[in-house]
């Protein structure tokens, strides 16, 4: 009889074997992280496709992630071998909301080729339709009303669904009325955005009976990963397009653990994992209880922490890796460049080991932390590749500030002047930057100075003249500045007198917080040099180097978009309170948002397979202050008995007595620290390695000491005298 069993169902315990040959009817797989929720999801597909259930476009699979789908269609392919042909139709909910607006849109007047609005693009013309209602932008930011349509996107909502009452005190309850505006002037423009995908089906599918029967006829069986994470609307469309048969035979099958749920702030709903076997009476229900992924430590770390929460359905988890493992590790340090510092050590050590960098992560909770990683690694020379976003010095807030910068340390960088001329927003338009350019070339002279040169003459109009006029003086006063003031500060100067960051101060958007706090670290790392003008040629330096997909690399992400990964080895910097959990998620949301930390602290841990190691900064640096951080309270949840804390203390990043001396890295002189006490007296310690050791040059009124801490660390301590 075992003979039988083909391939892919050997090696799978009774539970998943249950989950993938119970094809017919709703089920539901309610389990931990790491039991094997995808690997069933997967299976199943193989499955039905070799027992041909179905044709692989009758497949209906959601996943969350388009690298998540990419990496299931690899996985099937290799389970069902190349006897099959096409593909089941695979992608995150709106990849495939995509595809089948794309087929249907003329239904809601579209075009087949409409375009997918992009944030930006979303922004202006919400701004134009603000300026046409004549509403104040400033006091009703467009990205506000960005953010109430999605929201009412996520539900499930159209123009038609919403009343006065459901735009608050928006431009005085126009909210309702701006949000049917906005979708007829997106048809005007044959352009659809991201809450559309979804919405536009579900109008589709209620609306013509006939197209929603086509698809009831055509997907026999559908798969939802990471189903904790849908929201209304996404569970609607799921709905409708599951009711081609009663409910109780829906060939309908979602994975989803509660714990994972990290995406309430986006309307994300858990509640639709109950609402399940409501909706599908008589759903078959299996959990998964053995990881597959993480030692007994990891998973006792995480089990224990998760228990803290109140608001969860409950279910045990016990590791198969057989292995206990190494403890957990928490490890105290000075700051966030001893953080990475020491990081990257520890990397190279399992590098050396024989591991590869493919298989270790860091994953930070907000994007900001990753500056000091990546500065670190390029030091070091190890590959990176930064998932889910940009790398930090490409972010568009950055390389907006910079262009700021750019334009004082040199006035005739024009392509940065005109990145910048008309950001934040002063009114010149396209033509007027023309103009400006002819001007240019005409006289061959750079922007800045064929701007001097224009506001000599008639051509602009009045108010255009007074506006760059002013532009120009600014210029010409942080230019002169630079010689009175240190560098960082006047960065700080120049983003506030600017209107950059009240720009982003004002914008309501939810990538804005993270943005300021993005810029905070810009000014903060520009204090580690000299001169902007080693900044800058750092920055260039930086911004240069691009890792190839192929290549061996350290990820660096953020643990929202660690969901549903796995690495031997995960480092998780900054559990500190503030930072995480967030402050803004509680300040917002309460407890909830708090237990909504925790999950993602849940998350983070269980991505692990051999090791997770957590660390803690003694001090941050916020707003141009060190402040002492307190330790994350998730690191008092953990259990002792799978933990190891350790303490740098004074290792080689420098420590302070008497007058709390902080070290910097010389990034000029890889060998070179320099250490600072509050009074900015410097010390520099010439390193004969980059683990420290050699003399100690003392300037001004201090004291130094030299310790030895075995191996090849030292450590230096300076006091006043
Ligand atoms: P998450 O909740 O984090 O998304 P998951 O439940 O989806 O986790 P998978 O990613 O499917 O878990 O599986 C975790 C790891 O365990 C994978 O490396 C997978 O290949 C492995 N695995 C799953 N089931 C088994 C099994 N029966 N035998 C051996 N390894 C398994
Ligand atoms: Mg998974």
């Amino acid at each position: 009889r075992n003979q039988q069993t083909p391939d892919y169902l050997r090696g799978l315990n009774e539970e998943q074997r249950e989950a993938v040959l119970s094809t017919d009817g709703p089920l539901l797989v309610l389990a931990g992280a790491g039991t094997g929720k995808t690997r069933v999801l997967t299976t199943r597909i193989a499955h039905i496709l070799t027992t041909k259930r179905a044709w692989p476009s009758e497949i209906l699979s959601v996943t969350f992630t388009n690298k998540a789908a990419r990496e299931m269609k690899e996985r099937i392919g290799h389970l069902v071998g190349a006897g099959v042909e096409g593909m089941p139709w695979l992608g995150t909910f709106h990849s495939i909301g995509a595809r089948i607006l794309r087929r249907h849109a003329e239904l809601v007047d579209l075009k087949s080729d409409f375009t997918i609005l992009d944030t930006d693009d979303q922004i202006r013309l919400i701004k134009q339709l603000l300026d046409a209602e004549n509403i104040d932008e400033k006091r009703w930011p467009a990205r506000q009303l960005a953010g109430m349509m999605d929201t009412w996107k996520n539900r499930g909502l159209g123009p038609e669904d919403v009343s006065p009452a459901d735009s608050g005190s928006y431009a005085n309850g126009r909210g309702a009325r701006l949000y049917a505006a906005y979708q007829n002037r997106l048809k005007v423009l044959n352009a659809a955005d991201f809450g559309d995908l979804l919405l536009l089906n579900i109008k589709i599918f209620k609306e013509y009976p006939d197209v929603l029967a086509y698809y009831h006829g055509k997907f026999k069986y559908m798969l939802v990963d990471e189903y904790q994470d849908s929201n209304v609307a996404q569970y609607l469309w799921l709905r409708l397009l599951a009711q081609g048969k009663p409910a109780s035979q829906a060939n309908i099958c979602v994975v989803g653990d509660d714990d994972q749920s990290i995406y309430g702030w986006r309307g994300a709903e858990v509640d639709n994992i109950l609402r399940f076997e409501k909706d599908f009476p008589g759903a078959k229900v299996i959990k998964l209880e053995r990881n597959y992924r993480s030692t007994s430590n990891i998973l006792k770390a995480a089990s224990t922490l998760i228990a803290f929460n109140e608001g969860r359905l409950g279910k045990t988890l016990q590791t198969d890796v057989g292995e206990t493992g190494e403890p957990v590790s928490v490890t105290s340090v000075w700051d966030s460049e001893e953080e990475a510092r020491t990081v990257g050590d520890e990397i190279e050590n399992y590098q050396r080991q024989g591991e590869t960098l493919n298989s270790m992560a860091i994953l930070v909770r907000a994007s900001f932390q990753m500056r000091e990683f990546e500065e670190r690694f390029i030091t070091l020379g190890l590959n990176y590749r930064v998932i889910g976003g940009p790398r930090f010095y490409e972010r568009k807030e950055i390389r907006d500030a910079i262009a700021y910068l750019r334009v004082v340390a040199n006035p005739s960088d024009g392509l940065s002047f005109e990145r910048i001329v008309n950001t934040p927003k002063r009114g010149l338009g396209d033509s007027t930057v023309q103009m400006l350019h002819n001007t240019s070339r005409s006289a061959n002279v750079s922007l800045l100075a064929a701007t001097r040169m224009l506001l000599e003459t008639e051509e602009l109009k009045p108010k255009q003249r007074s506006t760059l006029r002013e532009l120009v003086s600014q210029f010409d006063n942080w230019s002169s500045r630079l010689q009175s003031l240190p560098h960082y500060e006047l960065a700080e100067q120049i983003l506030d007198e600017s209107g950059y960051t009240a720009m982003w101060q004002a914008d309501k958007s939810p990538d804005s917080p993270g943005r300021l706090e993005n810029l905070k670290e810009l000014v903060r790392s520009m204090e580690e040099f000299e001169t902007l003008g080693g900044f800058l040629e750092h920055i260039s330096l930086v911004m240069d180097r691009d890792t190839a997909e192929a290549e061996d690399a350290v990820s660096i992400m953020t643990l929202h978009s660690a969901k549903g990964l796995e690495f031997d080895t995960v480092f998780l910097p900054g559990w500190e309170e503030g930072l995480f959990p967030s402050q803004r998620t509680m300040d917002e949301s309460g407890r909830a948002g708090l237990e909504e930390e925790r999950r993602l602290a849940y998350v983070g841990i269980t991505r692990a397979r051999k090791r997770a190691r957590l660390s803690v900064a003694q001090n941050r640096r916020i707003h141009g202050l060190w402040q002492s951080a307190i330790p994350s309270r998730f690191l008092d949840e953990l259990p002792p008995e799978a933990v190891d804390v350790k303490d740098t203390g004074s290792s080689y990043g420098g420590y302070g007595y008497g007058g709390g001396a902080t070290s910097r890295f010389n990034k000029a002189d890889p060998f070179e620290s320099v250490y600072e006490t509050p009074g900015w007296q410097r010390a520099r310690a010439q390193q004969s390695n980059r683990k420290g050791g050699g003399p100690l040059t003392i300037e001004g009124d201090l004291v130094a000491r030299s310790v030895d801490l075995g191996g090849d660390r030292s450590a230096f301590g300076i006091g006043e005298r």
